[in-house]
């Protein structure tokens, strides 16, 4: 299944529970735009290489397209426009005043010099700027892009419009209008609907244990997170592969560890694994936070973790899901749980229109009022409707979009 296939699946799964109209499905099916560009780039050996981007803007019922751009070799258009709509998801349920857009580039930006990742992320702008804007569609980083590159995009939007427009763009440098809190935002908000899932069972973070697969931004802060609130993180890893020790890993020495060796493998004191390994190592709490469809038909059996917190977009198949539900795992859905991120984009986004900057604690207060309200929402549809999860996520979402839709007679 492509990811696309897998949104449908979700999308057709709760309008069934919400006996939506075919009208209104059918809308939802389609991404309303999707931009394909190409990217010429001078390489610093002086050769050019073209590389293929996309911008999907699937919904925009609720407001400005709004999501990440990631750079990565396998990214296709279908991906980014399943994405896109997870976005749309994501965006609705943490009820941001935002439709759901997404951008991809094919590229490996490990092999690029910092000049052709400036080219390069320059370049994607100067093919799409006339579509983006802080009313529009607005950008943030995913997969492999960071404040750096959304700096430089920033910029040279700001060149081609004329004007400042720090809104266009989000997860930005603090220098240049990011917020405070943006840098952990996807892992605290995870931690806190975590923290609310265990707490309905009556339970704490107090002697857990955890595995975390992909150790980027969101990774490797929950993992600190995890690791301060007396969780022992046995197993974590990257691209690379993974390290393992059952008393636990500390953290803040395996964040330094990659950052000096490129990678968490051959860390001192532990054992090396591989990623399917840890997919399904006896932990209480299995947090995906690397790329989609990890977790599937074949090892959603062997998984013996009973929470799963999705901090990756689409990490845990349809077919996986209904495995996992079967065997009573508490999934914490990606559109939940790892919209930490785009909640305090769009408290960056809301600062920049006001240019008036808040204080860390008060963006983080403000993240966990709006994670633990949707965590809520989700909680009581699940009651209410006697749905999983997932599907209770998706109907929370889609009320809102299904609204917006009517409101504009759209549908
Ligand atoms: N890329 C992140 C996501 O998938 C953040 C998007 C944003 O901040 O707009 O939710």
């Amino acid at each position: 299944m492509n990811p696309y296939e897998v949104f449908l699946t979700q999308l057709d799964g709760a309008a069934q529970v919400l006996n939506l109209s075919k009208h209104v499905t059918r809308v939802l099916r389609e991404p309303e735009r999707v931009i394909e560009v190409s990217i010429p780039v001078r390489m610093d050996d002086g050769t050019v290489q073209v590389f293929k981007g996309w911008r999907s803007e699937h919904n925009t019922a609720l407001g400005p397209a709004k999501g990440g751009i990631r750079y990565h070799w396998d990214v296709t258009r279908d991906e980014v426009v399943a994405l896109s709509a997870w976005m749309s998801m994501k965006n609705a349920l943490l009820d941001l005043p935002y439709g759901g857009g997404k951008g991809g580039v094919r590229v490996n930006p490990k092999e690029l010099s910092d000049g052709e990742l400036e080219r390069l992320s320059r370049g994607f702008v100067d093919r799409v700027y006339k579509y983006i804007g802080p009313d529009q569609d607005i950008p943030a980083p995913d997969v492999y892009t960071n404040p750096k590159i959304m700096a430089w995009m920033m910029d040279e939007y700001e060149k081609l419009v004329g004007k400042k427009a720090p809104g266009v763009i989000t997860g930005k440098p603090l220098i240049l209008g990011g917020s405070k809190g943006r840098g952990y935002a996807t892992a605290i908000g995870g931690f806190f609907v975590l923290r609310e899932a265990l707490k309905m069972n009556s339970t704490s973070f107090e002697g857990k244990t955890a595995a975390i697969q992909g150790f980027g931004n969101a990774g490797s802060f929950m993992g600190k997170f995890l690791y301060e609130n007396s969780t022992k993180v046995i197993a974590v890893s990257d691209s690379k592969g993974g390290i393992y020790n059952p008393n636990g890993l500390p953290i803040l020495e395996v964040i330094d560890h990659k950052r000096r060796t490129g990678s968490v493998v051959n860390f001192p004191n532990a054992e090396n694994i591989t990623n399917e390994e840890l997919l399904t190592m006896d932990v209480d709490i299995l947090a995906p936070a690397a790329l989609e469809g990890v977790v599937t038909g074949k090892n959603a059996d062997q998984v013996r973790a009973k929470y799963i917190v999705e901090l990756a977009n689409g990490p845990v198949t349809p077919e996986a899901d209904e495995i996992l539900y079967k065997k009573g795992v508490f999934i914490l859905p990606d559109i939940l749980a790892n919209a930490g991120g785009v909640t305090v984009s769009y408290f960056e986004w809301v600062q920049n229109r006001m240019g008036y900057y808040w204080e860390e604690s008060e963006v983080v207060e403000k993240l966990d009022k709006k994670m633990s309200k949707a965590f809520k929402e989700i909680y009581d549809v699940m009651e209410e409707y006697g749905v999983n999860s997932r599907k209770a996520s998706y109907i929370v979402a889609l009320r809102r979009i299904v609204e917006a839709l009517k409101a504009r007679g759209v549908a």
